[in-house]
């Protein structure tokens, strides 16, 4: 069975890379200030250029209006697929209309596009990332002050995280283990919204609070700050996710107790196939289907990774995804891992 599989991909992957030449793919960004969307975008645009081809991307620098003018650009060039990473899944669900009264297929990816007859969501399971997060700060503090640092209200992932992470609360939370003492969403997940919230969050408990459950590593990246200011970077339990490099330093350091490595590697080149492969009519598999209030989207959603510094050097590093000489820095050499 496992052969017959095989046998299947390659045979895709020979059919798609055959025929790739002619197609022309949109790749709309929400922005280009996170690592993370870097690694994306590189492996994307590479991929699907290896396969032959083209890729146009436009970055929106988080603004909706801006997004939604450069998706529309993308359709008036004649792209063959649209590929969109949303700032805003509500707003740029509009697009999607549009592309297909012009004949062209549309991929949400990373973020859902809601409300809208969307034909892929390419991710990783969020909800899953959630619990993941949640499991562990459970496993280090099973009670105490937690304090809810939510991502972006305008990214549907934002409430995967938070719907996991109370997958995993909530028992504590029922049991009176665990107090929440806040809880607020950082804006456009920024580090700076988030440190002004932390810092405000600390100043409003006394500095009482054991734990932060953060939903990514830029937002857990402005908390640190306003915990270190305050002499506590290294005594509150924290979460992360992406694998950010400087949240990799952070977790080998002792500031940050861990993060989600989410193999973009994995995501972006999937996502070129499909967007080739959706440009060609070629039939694809969803693994599962994600609601996004209009229809059940067909999807592909991969296996997200915990990571704290036990296993950084089996998973992120062993990856590829950073180097040993980058992550352990600024730890003295004998304490690298052999
Ligand atoms: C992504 C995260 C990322 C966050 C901020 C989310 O939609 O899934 O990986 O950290 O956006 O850009």
């Amino acid at each position: 069975m496992k052969k017959l599989v095989l046998i299947f991909i390659i045979c895709l992957m020979v059919s798609v890379f055959m025929f790739a030449e002619e197609i022309l793919i949109g790749f709309s960004m929400d922005n280009l200030r996170l690592e993370r969307w870097q690694h994306d975008r590189d492996i994307f645009v590479e991929t699907a250029e290896r396969l032959g081809a083209k890729v146009l991307v436009q970055s929106a620098n988080g603004d909706d209006a801006v997004q939604l003018s450069q998706a529309e650009n993308l359709i008036a060039q004649g792209v063959d697929v649209l590929v969109i990473l949303p700032h805003n899944g509500k707003v740029m669900g509009s697009i999607v209309e549009e592309a297909h009264a012009n004949g062209i297929p549309v991929i949400a990816y990373d973020r859902l596009l809601m409300d809208c007859d969307l034909d892929w969501y390419i991710s990783f399971d969020n909800v899953r990332v959630g619990e993941l997060q949640a499991e562990y700060l459970i496993s280090k503090k099973d009670s105490g002050r937690f304090f809810l640092l939510g991502g972006s209200p305008t990214d549907n992932n934002a409430f995967l995280f938070r719907e996991g992470q109370m997958n995993i609360l909530q028992p504590y939370i029922d049991s009176g283990a665990v107090e929440v003492v806040g809880d607020q969403w950082a804006k456009d997940w920024l580090p700076q919204e988030a440190m002004n919230i932390v810092e405000n969050a600390l100043t409003a408990n006394n500095n009482e609070i054991d734990v932060i459950v953060a939903s990514n590593d830029s937002t857990s990246g402005g908390a640190i700050e306003a915990l270190a200011d305050q002499g506590l970077a290294g005594k509150v339990f924290i979460s992360g996710q992406d694998a950010d490099l400087a949240a990799c330093q952070r977790i080998v350091e002792g500031t940050q107790s861990m993060t989600i490595y989410k193999p973009i590697k994995d995501l972006a080149t999937q996502a070129a196939f499909l967007a080739i492969a959706s440009a060609k009519g070629i039939f694809m598999r969803p693994n599962g289907y994600v609601d996004n209030d209009l229809i059940d989207v067909p999807s592909i959603l991969l296996t997200p990774i915990q990571v704290d510094a036990v296993n950084m050097y089996e998973t992120v590093i062993m990856d590829g995804f950073h180097g040993l000489e980058e992550v352990y820095k600024n730890v003295p050499k004998e304490q690298w891992p052999e």
